[in-house]
């Protein structure tokens, strides 16, 4: 659509709606964008903020591929948005320890592998340089990876910039907008029934997480995206007792510069239900004791969980919706939204401007669970 703006509505404020948003709205395109709550409150608000490295020249999955091109984003992305808006989100490069007990030797030494053939730089230390890192290790842990290019986020600070940066671009936000009476004709959405007011736009982009399923299987698109929780306890210390994330196997501890530590997380098939429970936050809390003993003694400051937007292959769909000649989606991220999201919305907005995206979506496309999608629903 060369020389033309399209006006684009974008359903969903988390972080794959927000930075879409925001990079449509540097490019001069009216958005507006609604979400049923408060922006940022769901999976973008209760993830962790850790921020795995990459390197695009040895990227040859497809996850490989998103993240090592966010990660080439990330610095310059958090540098423009504290800029911009005055918030500072908290990114830094922390590092990171890989540690492993003694029945996941052959799963550590293949993701070791995996880490070097992407050509990411990764430390092979010893007992004593893992104390070195944390001082209080348990002393079972002979060997680990040390990642140095691992970076985090405080996401409800990121949030905040992104909203802000938003607001200051033009993008229109609504918040608490519940009813979404969606407009089809033919192969097109172009109108969105809010209340009173009727939205109308050329393109429209479903960024709803763990909701898509249900938003998206009244159009006839099946799309296998199920909520998976995700717990979550943060002690408080009074200084940072460590500097860089530790992690075993898919758990991990995550220390903030003003001594807080979040000890993640759970895995969860629970539908809907975004609560703690006695069980998770007690095995939480056992996990990151069994990895540094003197956090037994730390305050319990907070808990909560969040549903991640969960895909049968654990990576995003990102493009257009099949059978549509103007519906978008992004979502399905799981564990690594926060992670992808620069390079998510990045994508995005030049799909829907009918530009090439910068890498390739090989396996990353919105219709690879369903080559037989429903057909759409005439006026639903
Ligand atoms: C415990 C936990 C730890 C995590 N840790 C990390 C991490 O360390 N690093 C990392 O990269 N990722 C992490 N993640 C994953 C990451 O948080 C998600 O992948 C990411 O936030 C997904 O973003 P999203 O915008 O797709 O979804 P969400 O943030 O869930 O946003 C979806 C939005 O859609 C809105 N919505 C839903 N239905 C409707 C509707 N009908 N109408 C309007 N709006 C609607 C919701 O209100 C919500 O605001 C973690 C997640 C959890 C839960």
């Amino acid at each position: 659509m060369p020389g033309v703006h399209p006006e684009i509505l974008i359903v969903g404020a988390g972080v794959v709606g927000l930075t879409t948003a925001l990079k449509l709205a540097e490019r001069g395109v009216s958005v507006t964008l609604l979400d049923r709550q408060l922006v940022g409150r769901e999976a973008s608000w209760a993830g962790a903020g850790m921020l795995p490295p990459g390197n695009p020249a040895n990227a040859v999955t497809p996850e490989a591929r998103l993240r090592s091109y966010s990660h080439g984003l990330w610095p310059e992305f958090a540098a423009d948005l504290a800029d911009r808006t005055g918030i500072d989100t908290g990114y830094h490069i922390c590092g990171a320890i890989e540690v492993c007990s003694l029945d996941e030797q052959v799963e550590f030494r293949q993701h070791d592998s995996q880490w070097q053939a992407e050509g990411i730089r990764v430390d092979r230390i010893s007992a004593h340089e893992i104390q070195h890192h944390v001082a209080d290790m348990d002393a079972r842990f002979e060997n680990a990876i040390f990642l140095p290019d691992f970076a985090q986020v405080r996401n409800p600070r990121y949030l905040k910039a992104l909203k802000a940066a938003c607001l200051q671009s033009g993008v229109e936000i609504m918040e608490h907008v519940h009813a979404l009476d969606v407009r089809q004709k033919d192969d097109r959405i172009s109108e969105v029934r809010v209340g009173a007011r009727t939205l109308q736009f050329d393109r429209i982009c479903f960024a709803v997480g763990a909701w898509s399923a249900s938003l998206l299987q009244p159009l006839g698109f099946s799309i296998p995206v199920k909520p998976v929780r995700g717990q979550i306890v943060q002690l408080q210390l009074p200084a940072q007792p460590f500097r860089c994330v530790i992690e075993l196997g898919r758990r991990y501890l995550v220390p903030r510069r003003d001594g807080l530590i979040l000890i993640g997380s759970t895995e969860e098939d629970a539908g809907f239900a975004k609560h703690t429970t006695t069980k998770g936050v007690a095995g939480l809390l056992e996990f990151a004791k069994s990895l540094v003993p003197s956090l037994a003694h730390a305050e319990v400051v907070h808990t909560w969980a969040g549903l991640r937007p969960g895909s049968p292959d654990e990576l995003p769909l990102l493009g257009p919706v099949p059978g549509f000649s103007n519906v978008f989606i992004g979502a399905g991220h799981f564990r690594s939204g926060l992670q992808m999201s620069p390079a998510t919305g990045t994508i995005l907005a030049d799909l829907m401007l009918g530009e090439p995206p910068p890498i390739s979506l090989d396996g990353l496309d919105a219709d690879r669970f369903s080559s037989q999608s429903a057909a759409p629903r005439a006026g639903c």
